[in-house]
């Protein structure tokens, strides 16, 4: 069971990637990968093309999304597997987490003005698929495309990060909000890319314990954004807090993202996987 190949998290152009879920789907089916799940950033509009597209060419899929969340300060995500798409409460809780977005990018692009960038909001939005869904990941597109920077990992880390002259501060969904809207679809929550935050162990403890409190299940140990070290120590941890431990690419883009879909080692075998609890959420492919 550990050994399968499967890819639970990564993004269409309905939030910040670039290809279609079609695309992903034929792209993931290609690579190897035996279940699948697109997990766009606060959105669930992409679900059935994903679902319809795997469907098709015989990729058995796992609904997903991934809610931004902010928790002691700091932006979580949260991975929700396997859930009902049209649950009225969700998709309501969805539509209020994007809420924001649109000022935001807005207030971005003041800012960036500010350091002699203009036209950044105009800019990213070419890049946009979804208009409700402008993110930090458009901008850096676009100041890729005039030249500021060679790559979208060098945008982030001198304009978009924390502290940075484009980072503009947004609250998110309450971390117990996003867990509930999951489960209560009939899903299960899973902490994305733990080691990407910058807590504190302390920090990093509290959202652990409050995560489970709030009836969260999962934890991702092997993903894009982890360093071998870091499977190591969120396998520790998923042990240690009793949690089921999930696999995703993180992929958004081929030129951009490091991790292509299905291309990841696998799950520790200590660990008990997601998709072990998720059976009955499976949308089996038979061709
Ligand atoms: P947002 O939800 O608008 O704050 O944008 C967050 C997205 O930015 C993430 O989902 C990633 O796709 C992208 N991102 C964050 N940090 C980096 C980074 N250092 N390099 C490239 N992309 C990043
Ligand atoms: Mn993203
Ligand atoms: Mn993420
Ligand atoms: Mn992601």
């Amino acid at each position: 069971m550990n050994l399968l190949n499967a890819d639970l998290h990564c993004h269409s152009v309905v939030s910040d990637g670039t290809l279609q879920p079609e695309e992903l789907a034929l792209r993931a089916k290609t690579n190897g990968v035996a279940l699948w799940s697109l997990t766009d950033h606060d959105e669930v509009g992409g679900q059935q093309r994903a679902r319809d597209a795997a469907g098709a060419i015989g990729l058995d899929y796992l609904s997903g999304c991934e809610i931004s969340v902010s928790f002691a300060g700091i932006t979580v995500h949260i991975v929700g597997l396997g859930f009902d798409a049209d649950d009225a409460t969700l998709r309501d809780g969805l539509a209020a987490t994007r809420g924001g977005r649109g000022e935001r990018a807005l207030e971005m692009s003041g800012e960036l003005a500010k350091v002699g960038i203009k036209g950044a909001f105009d800019g990213a939005l070419k890049y946009v698929g979804n208009p409700e869904l402008i993110s930090r990941t458009h901008f850096a597109r676009y100041l890729v495309e005039i030249g500021t920077c060679s790559d979208t990992n060098e945008v982030f880390r001198h304009y978009l990060a924390e502290g940075k002259p484009g980072f503009v501060p947004h609250r998110w969904a309450a971390l117990g909000n996003a867990v509930r809207w999951i489960t209560g679809a009939g899903g299960l929550a899973v902490i994305a890319h733990p080691g990407r935050y910058k807590f504190t162990p302390t920090e990093e403890y509290a959202l652990f314990t409050e995560f489970i409190a709030h009836g969260g299940r999962g934890v991702e140990v092997v993903t894009g954004s982890h360093t071998a070290a870091e499977y190591q120590k969120y396998a520790d941890m998923a042990l240690e807090f009793g949690l089921l431990a999930s696999r995703g690419s993180d992929f958004h883009s081929p030129g951009e993202s490091r991790t292509d879909l299905g291309a990841l080692p696998d799950l520790p075998g200590k660990l008990t996987p997601v998709w072990s609890a998720l059976q009955h959420r499976v949308q089996r492919a038979s061709a």
